[in-house]
């Protein structure tokens, strides 16, 4: 038997009642935001990932599937979505229809190592927004995600946690800063921190060392160093969100792992998964539109959810899980079991979700299925009612049974 990749796993069909559940959320709540839909390549160029994420971050040194084609061509399974949205948005000139927004849903290809919710072939859902500077873009950007959350049910399980990054103006001097604080320390720093301490020191603040952890403490945050446009914006997206009754936590460690983000950064965890985890994490990215070759700079913000986590959590706390309406049941000859097709289709037809015993089997087996299919009401059909061109509906929950004709049934259902 071929098995397969590493990494990789099918979702079966018990699961995908709770992944489409979150889809459909994401699509009614996005839409309602006035997002509409981006559908990208899942591969791209190589080189759009290296420029748009950073030649340097681990996502493209050592995460990223990278293949050459027929053709010679470096070519790149996409590891996040970000960047493939900002191409689309440069290729398709919607520098001249601002706002511009757009949501994606879909597959990520990252080479990390598996674990417990974490593969290879991994899915986000995730919006950006082109054009809006001020915070209180931000800060819509943000109600949706909550919204979305507390659609699906999962809004109490999560923190919500800001920080701003600052900007061009204000960033280099507190880089400075840091890395002056740090190198002081540097022999207590872990090893990995010790490496990025001059590449990227913004990383040591969020490092899961307990040494680090202390060091990162005490160390110049950001948030105490912002020039004053970043100050107002960042007082700005607070007022917003007290305004809207938003809770919210501010993380001066949050720092994320991208170079392109500016300003506003955010963060959704749960600690409902074990170790503390993201669900959602996204930010402002000022600068990247110009980077990626735009004429003009145009502010963006955007962020994206994981949804196995988001999956894995909708199972623990058991939402989403979508049984049939009714286990239909026909015992007996054949004009029975026709009989109970017949039903089946009638109840189908006014839109009820409906599981047959098409194996056939005693009433006591069937009756047993019917308990596990997590059906509320059962329909059952044996040689007698069908000659009298009825069936038994049962509420398996009230334990209250009656006998209908088919039609007398499906409005019974229909109003239940
Ligand atoms: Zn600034
Ligand atoms: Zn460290």
């Amino acid at each position: 038997m071929i098995q397969p990749i590493r990494g990789t796993r099918d979702i079966l069909p018990i699961e995908t009642a709770r992944w489409q559940f979150l889809e459909q959320a994401v699509r009614r709540v996005f839409h309602q935001y006035d997002y509409g839909e981006l559908r990208t390549p899942i591969f791209e160029k190589t080189e759009l990932f290296a420029r748009a994420v950073g030649e340097t971050t681990d996502i493209v040194e050592k995460e990223m599937y990278v293949f050459a084609d027929r053709g010679g061509e470096s070519l790149a399974l996409r590891p996040e979505g970000t960047a493939s949205v900002v191409r689309s948005f440069l290729n398709n000139g919607f520098e001249r229809q601002l706002p511009f927004k757009a949501y994606y849903i879909g597959p990520m290809f990252r080479y990390e190592r598996p674990q417990k919710g974490r593969y290879r072939q991994f899915h986000q859902a995730g919006a950006e927004m082109f054009g809006p500077e001020g915070p209180l873009a931000d800060a819509e950007i943000l109600a949706m995600i909550v919204r979305f959350l507390e659609e699906v049910g999962l809004a109490g399980t999560l923190t919500l946690e800001i920080n701003s990054l600052g900007c061009p103006e204000c960033r280099p001097a507190y880089r400075e800063k840091l890395i002056a604080a740090l190198e002081a320390k540097e022999p207590e720093l872990c090893g990995n921190c010790q490496n990025r301490l001059h590449r990227n020191p913004l990383r040591v603040l969020d490092c899961k060392n307990e040494s680090c952890k202390e060091i990162a403490h005490d160390a110049p945050h950001m948030l105490d160093h912002l020039c004053e446009t970043c100050d107002s914006h960042f007082t700005g997206l607070k007022s917003h969100l007290d305004t809207l009754g938003l809770k919210y936590v501010v993380n001066p460690m949050m720092v994320r792992g991208l170079d392109y983000y500016t300003r506003t950064a955010f963060e959704v965890t749960t600690d409902a998964l074990g170790a503390q985890s993201a669900v959602a994490a996204g930010g402002r990215y000022d600068g990247l539109v110009t980077e990626m070759g735009g004429k003009n700079p145009v502010p963006a913000i955007g962020f994206a959810m994981g949804l196995e986590r988001l999956a894995l959590l909708l199972e623990q706390q058991e939402i989403g899980a979508a049984p049939v309406d009714i286990y239909l049941a026909a015992v007996g000859d054949e004009a029975a079991q026709s009989f109970g097709l017949k039903a089946a289709e009638a109840f189908r037809a006014a839109g009820l979700r409906v599981a047959m015993g098409l194996q056939g089997g005693s009433m006591k087996a069937q009756m047993k299925k019917a308990g596990k299919s997590g059906a509320r009401y059962s329909v059952v059909i044996g040689e007698e009612e069908a000659q009298n061109a009825q069936v038994t509906l049962k509420d398996m929950e009230q334990r209250e049974q009656w006998t209908l004709s088919i039609e007398e049934a499906v409005a019974r259902m229909k109003s239940a």
